[in-house]
């Protein structure tokens, strides 16, 4: 065995016993501390080399209640609860499928036989773990997967479960996998205290994937996380996090990853999709006759040349295609030859955020972008036929448009105004422009006339301080050079 193999897991073994003894939270310097006087460290910043040892533990050990505070996952875990809705099929069945409900719950790869159930009065539930073999359709043809379940008809009929009661599931013992069930009959569920826990669980896991660094975030950090944050764990249970999310809506998990719902499917949850038959985009918008009508106002922007600006104007009822051409023609892009393509740019995390002043949130602006669609040119694509108003755009909120995926001109759009039409206006229309910052032709320059340069000859072009800008009439004889059109 090399050296270094052993090295990772020694680290994880020290953590491992340095959490054991702990009775509730710890400040990851304490922690990194006393990691140190165990295994002392050559490294030039031996605390910080510490402190990245805890954060590669983080899901597998422990979890962050705060940039500077950890909890065992044992602890996250102790007496946490969640609930399972009970159907007719699994009460005549006496079948409680483990398989995709458990794990989550249990330390990694915890072998499901070894879970041992208890009642409320602390006494073993007696089940049969019971291998169940269905027929799935894959892509890959018929496949016959086993799921393990848990037969529980005994207790179930014991309880005198019905079809709409849940199973309220206690983990009283995290490491040894001991979990205690009982029964909440439909008529005493408190449907007010249930929607208020599921919510502030949602906000607790989009709060976590906001202030990622990343898009996504994995389940097996974010449910400890969340249990940890959450106050009053051992109340009034939630649902399954996988329900809860799936009933909140704004993100999407496949039980590895949890991501924003509007920022596409993964590969996994687009093969499940795919078997399942559902459709890959999401169905149009419905818009009403009034937002149909309503004039959007943009001001459109190069990217990387921001004094240069057109303001626009499409309505509701028109599509990006429109927008794109509209694009093309002010800022002198091909309308025949590239693609275009669009985006929304959605602010994440901190900004927004109470406590965060304006120029904090400023200098921390973080954007995701969620892919619109991509338009050709003379129609078609995937964003084409998609309306202004399905965007749901409200004021200040901001686009952005690539055209030409090649060459990547980017712009950003913000949109300025929503307006009824003016009758007489035929949209869309450019309303706006800067006040263009003319060159001259260095040609004519030198002939003592001024002559507006309309374009940059790059092969003469040599750097900024030889640019090389003509006008129509001396581009002439740069036929057979790179030229360049010159917006203004
Ligand atoms: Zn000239
Ligand atoms: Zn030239």
């Amino acid at each position: 065995m090399s050296s270094s193999k052993e090295k990772v897991p020694a680290y994880e073994e020290v953590i491992a016993d340095l959490l054991r003894s702990t009775t509730g939270p710890v400040s990851a310097k304490e922690l990194a501390e006393k990691l140190l006087a165990v295994r002392p460290s050559q490294a030039r910043n031996p605390l910080q080399a510490m402190r990245q040892h805890i954060r590669q533990a983080n899901g597998r050990l422990l979890v962050f209640l705060d940039a500077d505070t950890v909890l065992s996952l044992r602890l996250a875990f102790q007496g946490a609860r969640f609930r399972l809705p009970l159907d007719r099929e699994m009460i005549n069945k006496g079948l409680v499928n483990i398989v995709d409900s458990l794990p989550y719950y249990l330390p990694l790869n915890f072998p499901l036989e070894q879970v041992r159930f208890v009642d409320s009065a602390g006494k073993p539930v007696a089940f049969q773990i019971k291998p169940v073999s269905q027929q799935v359709n894959t892509l890959f043809g018929h496949q016959d997967i086993t799921t393990l379940y848990a037969n529980l008809s005994d207790w179930l009929r014991a309880q005198k479960v019905n079809a709409k009661d849940h199973l309220l599931i206690t983990i009283l013992d995290w490491e040894q996998g001991v979990m205690q069930l009982a029964r909440e009959p439909f008529g005493q569920r408190n449907q007010g205290l249930l929607a208020q826990r599921n919510r502030l669980m949602a906000d607790l896991f989009f709060d976590l994937l906001e202030s990622a660094v990343d898009e996504d975030i994995y389940a097996h950090v974010a449910v400890p996380t969340i249990y940890a944050r959450l106050p009053d764990k051992s109340g009034y249970p939630p649902g399954h996090w996988m329900i809860v999310l799936e009933e909140d809506g704004r993100m999407i998990s496949d039980g590895w990853r949890i991501h924003y719902s509007d920022g596409g499917f993964s590969p996994l949850e687009q093969l499940a999709r795919e078997i399942a038959g559902e459709p890959q985009h999401p169905a149009a918008r419905p818009v009403s006759k009034e937002q149909r009508e309503q004039v959007y106002r943009f001001k459109a922007a190069l990217a990387y040349r921001p004094n240069l600006w057109r303001e626009i104007e499409v309505q509701g009822k028109q599509t990006l295609a429109d927008l794109d051409l509209l694009l093309r023609e002010a800022f002198n892009h091909d309308v025949f030859d590239h693609l275009g393509g669009f985006w929304k740019l959605i602010p994440r995390g901190i900004q927004g955020k109470p406590g965060v002043t304006k120029r904090g949130a400023a200098r921390q602006a973080r954007y995701r972008e969620v892919k619109l669609g991509h338009v050709e040119p003379m129609g078609g694509g995937e964003g084409a036929r998609i309306r202004i108003a399905e965007l749901e755009l409200a004021i200040g909120d901001r686009l952005k448009y690539v055209y030409d995926f090649g060459d990547w001109i980017e712009h950003h759009l913000t949109l300025e105004a929503i307006e009824t039409p003016q009758a007489s206006v035929k949209y869309p229309r450019e309303v706006a422009r800067n006040q263009p910052e003319y060159v001259y032709c260095v040609e004519c320059q030198k002939k003592g006339k001024q002559k507006v340069a309309k374009w940059i000859c790059l092969e003469c072009t040599t750097g900024p301080d030889h640019e090389i800008m003509l006008c129509e009439k001396c581009a002439d004889r740069h036929e057979e050079h790179y030229l360049e059109e010159i917006l203004y």
